[in-house]
């Protein structure tokens, strides 16, 4: 941006609460406007790690330039900042009430919180910004929008890209041997180069027969539980080492009927996942929560411990051989699905908690599935969704049309 040098003062390392020194054309560094600084000339000034927290009413600040600036709480009612440069400035909780701020660019500005009302926003370009929370209202906004919606839709399917999708079956206990061999055999004839990873999780008693029939196809075969010990007096237990030894890859671990008949909880889910993987099995490990607690306003709360707990002591390159699976529990088996934004809020919930314990890299390559009633009518736009993976189905798993046309699905999306 050009400066009119003629026009510039040079302000640094000081307190402002006199509006005499705040001409156009000020170069201000360091300093701190604290005071309300209403009705001043600031046109073609830069601020550099400034703190600027001060009212600017009716001010001109066209032509400004910020970079590394705090205005987190400034006040800019009416006043004009068309043509202002924003680089890694904190804006959140600003309030430009009744301004122009046409032809504006922001990089990488925390924008959160932030309010526009009544000015006029055309012509705006952001970047890498932050906007959770921002409110825009009566603008003229529209080329802001397409452009925010144009990168952040590219940002999310670049990265979904990177991801594998994978589609699971859970026959929970269903099919004998024989009918195991007829459903797979079916499937094997419908799946010969899906555009995803295609997994059976079939009953114990099957897993043999699904190994065997599944031999060199592209369909991979999973468990439904191991133990978490190698080997001792557990009646009726299976450890992760004879599911390796069998042929099997992946093994379903916390699903809520585990959790809700047979006493899982989220210390066993962590105990058998860790084991899962010593093992080298890929755990599916299923969170979900329960329609009270949805109702009670605590979804996030309920994810967080169970992603918290269920991970606790997984390092980082483990966890990106682990599968999420979100299931709330109120929509297993009963028909009634999530909607498509409610599956994508949750499962963009798990990954920024999975950013937090483990960074963005690990995050962003952790398959995230949903699953609850998802079928061949829902599934399209379920798995359009950026942050839905994959998916876990029961029932629909155990029909090959069904299953197949949701495999199709994860292709699209
Ligand atoms: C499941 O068992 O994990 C599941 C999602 O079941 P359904 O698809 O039948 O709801």
């Amino acid at each position: 941006m050009e400066l009119n040098k003629e026009k510039i003062t040079l302000i640094a390392d000081c307190e402002v609460t006199d509006k005499s020194k705040t001409a156009g054309g000020a170069v201000v560094r360091t300093s701190k406007f604290c005071a309300d600084i209403s009705e001043c000339d600031f046109e073609g000034s830069c601020f550099v790690q400034t703190n600027l927290c001060a009212t600017f009413k009716r001010s001109d600040m066209s032509g400004d330039y910020f970079e590394e600036v705090n205005l987190s709480g400034a006040g800019f009612e009416r006043s004009d900042m068309s043509g202002d440069y924003f680089e890694e400035v904190n804006l959140s909780g600003a309030a430009f009430e009744r301004s122009s701020i046409c032809g504006a660019a922001f990089e990488e500005v925390n924008l959160s919180g932030a309010v526009f009302t009544d000015g006029d926003l055309s012509g705006v370009e952001i970047s890498g910004c932050k906007l959770d929370g921002m409110t825009i209202d009566g603008l003229d906004v529209r080329e802001l929008i397409e452009f925010y919606k144009k990168n952040h839709k590219e940002n999310c399917d670049m990265k979904k890209n990177v991801r594998k999708a994978v589609i699971a079956g859970n026959w929970k206990m269903n099919k004998t041997r024989p009918e195991a061999k007829a459903l797979l055999e079916e499937l094997k004839g419908k799946v010969s180069d899906p555009g995803c990873e295609v997994i059976a999780c079939v009953p114990f008693t099957n897993l043999e027969t699904a190994v065997e029939a599944t031999k060199g196809t592209p369909i991979k075969v999973g468990a439904q539980n191991c133990h978490f010990e190698k080997s001792g007096a557990f009646t009726g237990e299976i450890s992760a080492d004879m599911l390796v030894e069998m042929g099997v890859e992946y093994v379903v671990l916390g699903h809520s009927e585990r959790r809700q008949y047979f006493g899982e909880t989220d210390e066993t889910v962590n105990k058998r996942t860790r084991a899962a993987l010593a093992a080298g099995l890929k755990p599916i490990v299923c969170v979900g929560e329960l329609l009270w607690e949805r109702e009670c306003n605590i979804t996030e709360e309920v994810i967080a411990r169970q992603i918290k707990l269920d991970f606790y002591g997984v390092s980082a390159e483990e966890l990106k051989k682990c599968i999420i699976a979100y299931e709330p529990v109120w929509a297993i088996g009963t028909g009634k699905t999530a909607t498509a934004d409610q599956a994508e809020e949750v499962c963009a919930f798990i990954r920024a908690t999975l950013a937090k314990l483990y960074g963005d890299d690990t995050a962003e390559a952790v398959t995230i599935q949903y699953g609850g009633s998802m079928n061949a009518g829902n599934a399209e736009e379920l798995l359009s969704k950026a942050n839905v993976d994959g998916g876990l189905i029961g029932g629909a798993s155990l029909k090959a049309g069904d299953f197949n046309t949701i495999i199709e699905a994860a292709t699209k999306g």
